[in-house]
């Protein structure tokens, strides 16, 4: 469904990406693993249409070239970004937030609809929903950011380190939740340094190092890798 071959990016000379080539296929939940720096933001961004590649870098989503589409046209395709950091509305309400996700035209007939949906999937956000996010817990806030995103019915998320801030109990929360969204048509492509959690809820991984990928492979191998485990997993 989405196929990322060879790309390529550069901050100046920077070189951010080096080369990743990676795939997710409909109803898969993938996950990449990085440190910080290792340019997990900037695959995400890329993929998003927010950052442009280096020209020999090629991305399709559904058979489809969209690396030289701009960003509300790849939106239109069916692709969400969950950016790092929620970048949600803080002075609107929760209800508020959910509908500005609902714009796209692939989704504005829908979105009264898509509303009530995303309030069934996250009873805390329906129970809020007239609450300044501002003033939502973290958690929350993540919640209200991965919400927003499914007002565009895409058909693969993009997550930015969801759970960046969250306490080990919302963190738990989150990704029961993240589990709970997969059917068989959406797809989640994932990036967190937080590997236990990341590795329960995928089906594959990849490791990426220094804007490269170093591994790939079914996410439970992956964690019963003895190097996996030293490096991401702080076992010894
Ligand atoms: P983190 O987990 O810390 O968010 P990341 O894996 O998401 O890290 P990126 O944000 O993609 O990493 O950054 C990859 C590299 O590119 C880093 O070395 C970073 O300093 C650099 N970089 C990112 N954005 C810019 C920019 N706008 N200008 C210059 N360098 C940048």
């Amino acid at each position: 469904m989405l196929e990322v071959r060879d790309v390529r990016v550069f901050y100046g000379k920077h070189a951010a990406l080096q080369g990743v080539s990676l795939e997710v296929r409909r109803g898969e939940t993938v996950v990449i693993l990085g440190a910080n720096g290792a340019g997990k933001t900037t695959l995400l961004n890329t993929v998003s249409g927010l950052i442009r590649a280096e020209g020999g870098s090629h991305i399709a989503f559904g058979g489809a070239t969209i690396h030289d589409r701009p960003a509300p046209q790849i939106v239109e395709a069916g692709i969400s970004l969950v950016p790092e950091g929620r970048r949600i509305f803080g002075d609107l309400t929760v209800q508020e937030n959910l509908r500005l996700g609902g714009y796209p035209k692939r989704a504005r007939a829908r979105e009264q609809q898509n509303l009530d949906h995303v309030l069934s999937l996250f009873p805390r956000l329906a129970e809020r929903r007239s609450q300044a996010a501002r003033t939502m817990s973290g958690g929350e806030q993540q919640m209200l950011a991965i919400g927003r995103a499914l007002m565009a019915e895409p058909e693969l998320i993009l997550l930015d380190e969801p759970s960046i801030g969250l306490s080990p109990r919302l963190t738990k929360e989150l990704f029961g939740a993240l589990a709970g969204l997969r059917d068989d048509t959406r797809s989640i492509l994932l990036v967190e340094q937080n590997a236990h959690a990341s590795l329960a809820i995928a089906d594959r991984a990849y490791l990426l190092e220094n804007g490269h990928i170093v591994r790939g492979g079914d996410a439970k191998e992956l964690r019963n890798d003895p190097a996996v485990q030293r490096a991401y997993l702080g076992l010894e």
